[in-house]
């Protein structure tokens, strides 16, 4: 499989008009509406290429059987589109019912962006199927990392999500390893582990204030707590990361010195570029203090998570929509902390003229995006 791809090959099918012109002057006045968009948003180079490469298999191998392990990319419209394509999913609500089981070499498996664990690759391999590895480079970098950590015998301390694939697959790269991880989800949680390193919190308290699954099984917390190494999951919040690394850092150094952290402690920004970008951009657009800030993406889409608490953090009246059935009488939007799919009406500023700005994760289509735009203009 060529590692080529042909971004125009995916550009083309979901190029919005609107979003273009917005994206090539900032802002748009519509009546009594500012549209406001960041220099940075939407599709990555990541995404791009994983959806390029797709394309690409399905002319390579024709008809043979093409399958997707769960999605490609967090966006319930281009999974569709791909459904659409006749393209199979192994696990979640659209599988078949024992495919994974009785794949077999006449079948094409994609595996996904944000890659797949060690035991699915090793799956993958003892069925003979062909593989199409669409897993970005910058999440490949973790895993790189990590593997230095494991290396050393430092334990890696993972600023992720528990269960996102990507996570998943750097935990199970971990254990294979024979290394260990624990993840923390935000600076709370980095503040418990502070704690426990400080002498400050007791075992049952630290594991009981981080999520289920943080830490890697068999973890020893007189062993696996002395040397660590921090990582990210590519897509979370930037600030919050290096936020993380440095409470990690000050934790360490109370505890065994300063001199001491040279030995001990380990931080490597994974971040990934576009991740980055869209953040600084929507934070630039976030301070112009629009009206209204709705964040545009997949609701289980990290990096779209994270846009949106650019908005929140900025005190921006800030949404997390999927797309443009989120915008009525009442907005559906994903709650920022609980992570619930909630309703409220009295969503939309009274306010003339109306400043609202908009973002887009790197799973969101611009003709997602625009559609949404369109709807916002209709509605107010
Ligand atoms: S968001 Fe970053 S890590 Fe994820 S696919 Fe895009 S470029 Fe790659």
């Amino acid at each position: 499989m060529s590692q080529q791809f042909d971004p125009s090959l995916v550009r083309q099918s979901y190029r919005c008009e609107l979003v273009e012109e917005l994206r090539s002057t900032g802002s748009k006045v519509v009546g009594d509406v500012t549209l406001l968009i960041p220099k940075s948003l939407g599709f990555c180079w990541g995404v791009d290429r994983a959806l390029a490469m797709v394309q690409e298999a399905r002319v390579e191998y024709g008809a043979r059987p093409m399958w997707l392990i769960s999605s490609i990319i967090h966006n319930p419209r281009v999974n569709a589109d791909l459904r659409d394509q006749g393209i199979g999913f192994l696990r979640g609500e659209y599988s078949l019912e024992s495919a994974w089981e009785n794949l077999s070499e006449n079948d094409v498996v994609i595996v996904p962006a944000f890659s797949a664990t060690v035991e699915d690759m090793d799956h993958l391999r003892d069925r003979g199927v062909a593989i199409v590895d669409t897993t970005c480079p910058w999440v490949i970098k973790p895993h790189k990392r990590t593997l230095r950590y494991v290396k050393e015998g430092f334990t890696t301390v993972i600023h992720g999500t528990v269960g996102h694939e990507e996570t998943e697959a750097t935990c199970s790269l971990i254990l294979s390893e024979g290394g260990h991880f624990v993840v923390v989800y935000s600076i709370q949680e980095a503040e418990c582990l502070a704690a426990f390193i400080e002498g400050e919190a007791n075992t049952d308290e630290l594991v009981g204030s981080l999520r289920s699954g943080s830490f890697s099984l068999g973890f020893d917390f007189d062993v696996h707590m002395q040397h660590l190494g921090v990582i990210n999951q590519t897509t979370m919040l930037a600030s919050e990361s290096r936020a993380i690394g440095e409470r990690l850092r000050v934790a360490l150094s109370n505890r065994d010195g300063e001199a001491e952290l040279e030995n001990n402690f380990r931080d490597f920004d994974t971040i990934c570029r576009a991740t980055q970008d869209n953040q600084d951009a929507a934070a630039v657009v976030a301070e112009k203090n629009p009206d209204l800030y709705l964040v545009v993406g997949g609701y289980d889409s990290s990096n779209t998570k994270n846009l949106a608490r650019v908005g929140q953090r900025l005190g921006v009246p800030s949404f997390h929509i999927e797309g443009p059935h989120c915008l009525g009488e009442q907005i559906e939007y994903r709650h920022r902390s609980s992570g619930e799919i909630l309703q409220r009406g009295d969503w939309l500023p009274s306010v003339r003229p109306l400043s609202v700005a908009f973002s887009a994760g790197a799973s969101t289509p611009d003709t997602l995006l625009g559609e949404v735009i369109e709807r916002l203009l209709e509605l107010s």
